[in-house]
């Protein structure tokens, strides 16, 4: 059964219907260092974060911001969106996308967040190490699609997952990265082609 919705990232705009298998998350403490990229903020993670869908397991390498969002869900863009990449012993990337909404401050982003990170590829540890579950919405439904790297080299064969729930987070909180990059970090809104979502 077809449902349309608005654009989402990646200008998705076809949902489909399916039974998604449930997220299964097990983050353990393990943001060690933020950095700034250039093009974004990220953090490195420890081994040992796991997630796993469809009986396919994925470690948790990094997660890193973009501002304003990517993904947009049924036409509504959002002021900052977190992606956390993960790869399997293949090297199969999977992506748990997150997206912010003005609200309450977000204390647990506030513990990794408004460092000095003037100089770029120049690392600020995090101690101590950092659950990035903390960051998550209680709610794990999410939407699920076929798609590239958002960046550079912007290799096929992704799968993405976003979560339908968003976070709060203050404009302070995302003038700071903002500001830090100095310009806008979502990649420009690209039209889909025949990729379907599923929710
Ligand atoms: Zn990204």
């Amino acid at each position: 059964m077809w449902r349309w919705y608005g654009p989402i990232s990646y200008k998705l705009s076809a949902f489909t219907e399916a039974d998604l298998s449930p997220l299964e998350i097990a983050y353990v403490d393990g943001g060690s260092s933020i950095v700034n990229k250039g093009h974004t903020v990220q953090v490195n993670v420890d081994a040992g974060s796991m997630l796993s869908v469809d009986n396919q397991s994925f470690e948790l390498l990094q997660f890193h911001f973009h501002s304003p969002s990517e993904n947009t869900i049924e036409g509504e863009s959002f002021p900052m969106e977190m992606h956390l990449v993960h790869a399997n012993e293949e090297g199969k990337l999977t992506v748990l996308a997150v997206l912010f909404e003005l609200g309450a401050e977000n204390s647990a982003l506030e513990s990794i967040w408004g460092r000095e990170l003037d100089t770029v590829e120049e690392a600020s540890a995090i101690e101590p190490l950092f659950n990035v579950e903390s960051l998550l919405p209680a709610d794990r439904q999410y939407y699920r699609f076929d798609g590239s790297l958002t960046t550079p080299p912007c290799s096929e064969g992704v799968t993405w997952l976003v979560l339908a729930e968003q976070v709060s987070v203050t404009q302070d909180q995302v003038d700071w990265f903002y500001d830090l990059m100095g310009e806008s970090t979502n990649r420009p809104v690209q039209m889909i082609n025949d990729r379907l979502i599923y929710n």
